[in-house]
């Protein structure tokens, strides 16, 4: 084991190869906020990707409802069980990391979901935590909640998918740290099925080997955002590249949300993946849950989060969201107007801070029509 430095726990941890990060990383933003879980994101993936023989049961995106909702079963409850008490200081994690945690002859904490597991994708869909008595008025805060949590592989800095891979057939991108299985090496031994703590990898009985999401690298490689990016109606997602914390740059839209205003959090940080996919996280679900989800500064991102009316230069990146099909590598905000930038610095969008709101009368005199229900 090699001791490789996790900025995302506070700390060095022990990892089975030593720390090689590629040039840059691929990385995205989701506001859980805005999630509505239409599925279109995992329809888009589905028909681009998993519509072939031995891959019915697969969904490299999914979306499932929090607390109760799981694809596959369990997938996190199972490891939280399995990885012991995981406490934080005020910013470093105490416990340890599934790779820490490993036994003698094991390389990552892991188990292996049965074929049914897979087989309710939507279980617990808006299904809510805590009750409401019967004749109980609204409150606010309300006293029951669930959220929607949209997951794809987190093309992790430290996959235990690629650490568990007795072949190397696993592998991590330098261009752009894209994890990729090759499919010609790949023996279907489904070691990284067991050690993804994400559960992001699947087998396909059919070619008798693994496959998994690959953040659409053929589009990435254009400029162009992935499918379940562009496709998504709430437009919570915001594809780009993260540097480490001491390389963050204010300018960079995934360094400014995730170092820089630390609005955006590493979905369970304690597993020790330094996974890239961030997730601004819901503001009416308890802190106790949230905590253990997203780790000690979720209060923290909240408060940020519903300070962004006043924070005009959030409040605008914010609106970049499902604005382009491009990746969007660098941004600013001038005035009353928010740019984009790619990698060459060209622009590539500009979006108003606030949309011009236009009131239609009920009746269109012209026409003689009435353009709403109730006139
Ligand atoms: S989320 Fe799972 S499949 Fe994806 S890189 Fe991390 S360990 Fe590998
Ligand atoms: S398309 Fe967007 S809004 Fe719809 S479920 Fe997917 S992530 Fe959520």
């Amino acid at each position: 084991m090699a001791r490789v430095l996790n900025w995302q726990i506070g700390r060095s941890m022990s990892y089975w190869y030593p720390e090689n990060r590629p040039k840059r990383q691929f990385a995205a933003v989701f506001d859980i906020n805005k999630c509505i879980a239409c599925q279109t994101c995992t329809l888009a993936c589905k028909t681009t990707w998993t519509s072939g023989k031995g891959q019915e049961y697969m969904l490299w995106n999914n979306v499932e409802t929090k607390p109760y909702g799981f694809y596959p079963l369990a997938w996190d409850l199972k490891l939280l069980k399995m990885l012991g008490p995981q406490e934080w200081g005020r910013d470093e994690y105490l416990g340890r990391t599934i790779f820490e945690a490993a036994e003698a002859g094991e390389r990552v904490v892991g188990w292996m979901p049965e074929p049914r597991d897979y087989a309710y994708p939507n279980v617990g869909e808006d299904d809510c935590a805590g009750r409401v008595d019967r004749g109980a008025a609204m409150q606010v805060p309300h006293p029951s909640w669930f959220f929607y949590l949209a997951r794809i592989c987190n093309h992790c800095t430290y996959p235990a998918c690629l650490a568990s891979c007795p072949r190397g057939a696993t592998y991590k991108r330098q261009e752009d740290g894209i994890v990729l299985v090759d499919q010609k090496r790949c023996r279907g031994y489904r070691e990284c099925t067991k050690a993804c703590p994400y559960k992001k990898v699947f087998y396909n009985p059919m070619t008798g080997t693994s496959e998994k999401c690959i953040a659409c690298f053929p589009k990435i490689e254009q400029g162009l955002q992935p499918q379940c990016f562009v496709n998504c109606i709430g437009k919570i997602r915001l594809a780009g590249w993260i540097s480490t914390p001491d390389k963050a740059q204010a300018d960079n839209p995934i360094d400014y949300l995730v170092h820089v205003k630390r609005v955006a959090l590493p979905l369970f940080p304690q597993f020790g993946l330094e996974p890239n996919i961030y997730y601004i996280p819901p503001v009416h679900a308890p802190a106790t849950f949230l905590r253990q989800m997203f780790g000690p500064r979720v209060e923290a991102a909240i408060r940020t989060y519903r300070a962004a009316p006043e924070d005009l230069d959030l409040a605008g990146l914010l609106g970049l969201f499902g604005s382009t099909d491009r990746v969007v590598s660098r941004w600013a905000r001038k005035d009353d107007w928010v740019l984009a930038a790619d990698d060459h610095g060209k622009e590539i969008l500009r979006v108003p801070l606030r949309e011009p709101v236009y009131v239609r009368e009920a009746f269109d005199a012209q026409y003689q029509v009435a353009r709403v229900n109730c006139p």
